[in-house]
């Protein structure tokens, strides 16, 4: 595994964090580190525990709790509004 990728996982044991706090601490931009937390949370790579912390609508407060997926969504299904709270992620 690439060292920067290994960095980012023991970051992510000690605390939760966004796409943008991986960003800014690894000072790697923002769709490079989207692309490693993709990356450590696909299958052969389950063994990491990768959790995600659901994103939530700032208007409403709907959570997106069954999402899978690692990237922010863009709009909220209940209301529409794009204010979201980004998910965090962690490894267990
Ligand atoms: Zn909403």
């Amino acid at each position: 595994m690439e060292t920067t990728r290994k960095r980012i996982l023991s970051f992510l044991q000690d605390n939760p964090a966004t796409i943008r706090d991986v960003s800014k601490k690894f000072h790697i931009s923002e769709r490079e580190a989207l692309y490693h937390l993709e990356h450590l949370a696909s299958g052969r790579n389950a063994r990491y525990g990768l959790e995600i912390l659901p994103a939530r609508c700032r208007n409403c407060g709907f959570v997106f709790r069954k999402r899978r997926k690692v990237r922010c969504p863009s709009r909220c299904p209940v209301c529409r509004s794009e204010q979201i709270v980004r998910p965090e992620y962690r490894i267990r």
